[in-house]
């Protein structure tokens, strides 16, 4: 059965661009999302208005809608779980879910199913202050943390001690510092019958644990890639997930791949599928929940470099002129996610720009040119 209305937990600008593929293939989105200027509130059929969290607020969208995916993981799992089964499908499911959604648990899983991971260890509120013996280390929020919001890394004692200042007590985990050679990402989907596609492995580049930019396809190895595809594979498979996954993952000096995290949903480093690929990852996960037969994704140019339009202010502008300024670029694509309010590190817009084959070795240079567009 085709799925024609699907809900959507989550109304930024993930569920914004999930709208654009939604209209292609003539499916309505319903977004339960909290406040009236989120994006996607624009291009969504309907709309809840309520925390994503609010599991009375879901049990109302599961009565507009075929089906329930997410934008986003923030929600109240446990009370999810009492509305699966009553006429509400979630893809993925909440069973796919639940490893995922906590950082600690998360890792615990990864190594379970025999993928490689940092070396790590969760801290209580009550073990939290011993200091651990090596550094740097990486310390992060269980829950609720993105785009570096609760990632914390800590050369020394003393920056160990002076976190432990600002920090409210909560559930962390502590992890080895990774010195990674590259970061890589991947996007990969399976729908309800198995079938798995895995997008080309990106490199991302991040300034204070925020992603800045995105070159696909990574310069890596044959043997790298087939490391990546076959994590993504085993993954999807073993979780018996239904949508699109984001993983990032760290490269390492002696190639060792070790997964770094998993976004249960379309991610930030697939955003240049949408203008870079024969099929956007917002699309494949339109798919994938809507029993649509998925299609293989492949370059429609050499390559892509993906920048992110980050706040490096406190502002309520559209930044108009800079934005005709970035889209009158050769083969620049210019998305902006209509937010009313900018602060620093905050996404508002990203850039994709087409590669050809004699410029994949100046995506560097072509991100450097748009940064200085938009950050002058
Ligand atoms: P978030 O969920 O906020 O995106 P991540 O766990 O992805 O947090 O961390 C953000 C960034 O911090 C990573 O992309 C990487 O650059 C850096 N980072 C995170 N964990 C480690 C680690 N164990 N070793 C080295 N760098 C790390």
């Amino acid at each position: 059965m085709k799925r024609k209305r699907v809900g959507v937990i989550g109304g930024g600008q993930l569920a914004w661009m999930m709208g654009e593929a939604a209209h292609s293939l003539g499916i309505e989105l319903i977004v339960q999302t909290p406040n009236q200027d989120d994006p996607a509130v624009s291009r969504a059929a309907d709309v809840i208005f309520a925390p994503l969290n609010d599991a009375a607020a879901t049990a109302k969208l599961a009565t507009l809608c075929d089906v329930i995916t997410f934008e986003n993981e923030f929600i109240d799992l446990e009370a999810l779980r009492a509305l699966a089964g009553q006429r509400v499908d979630f893809r993925p499911s909440l069973d796919a879910l639940s490893p995922l959604l906590d950082k600690y648990e998360q890792r615990l899983y990864l190594q379970q199913i025999g993928l490689s991971v940092p070396q790590f260890t969760s801290l209580s509120p009550e073990t939290a202050r011993q200091s651990p013996s090596n550094f740097p280390v990486v310390l992060k929020s269980r829950r609720h943390g993105y785009d570096g919001q609760g990632t914390f890394i800590l050369k020394n004692r003393q920056d160990w001690e002076n976190i432990w200042k600002s920090l409210q007590p909560g559930d962390m985990l502590v992890e080895e510092f990774v010195p990674f050679e590259k970061e890589l990402a991947v996007i990969a989907a399976r729908n309800d019958v198995g079938e798995v596609v895995v997008y080309p492995v990106v490199e991302t580049y991040q300034e204070n644990q925020v992603c800045r930019r995105v070159i696909a396809p990574a310069d890596i190895t044959v043997k790298v890639k087939q490391k990546v595809e076959a994590i993504a594979n085993t993954l999807l498979t073993q979780l018996q997930f239904v949508g699109v996954v984001g993983i990032e993952l760290f490269l390492t000096g002696d190639e060792k791949v070790l997964v770094n995290e998993i976004a249960p949903r379309t991610h930030n480093s697939g955003h240049y599928t949408l203008d870079g690929c024969n099929i956007s990852q917002f699309e494949m996960q339109l798919r994938a929940v809507s029993d649509l037969p998925l299609i293989s994704p492949t370059f429609k140019s050499a390559g892509t470099v993906m920048i992110n339009l980050l706040g490096y202010e406190y502002a309520c502008d559209d930044y108009y002129s800079k934005r005709i300024q970035l889209s009158s670029i050769e083969r620049a694509y210019v998305h902006w996610y209509g937010k009313t309010k900018s602060r620093p590190g905050r996404k508002l817009g990203h850039v994709t720009v087409l590669l050809g084959e004699d410029e994949l070795q100046q995506a560097g240079q072509i991100a450097d040119k748009i940064e200085s567009i938009w950050y002058c």
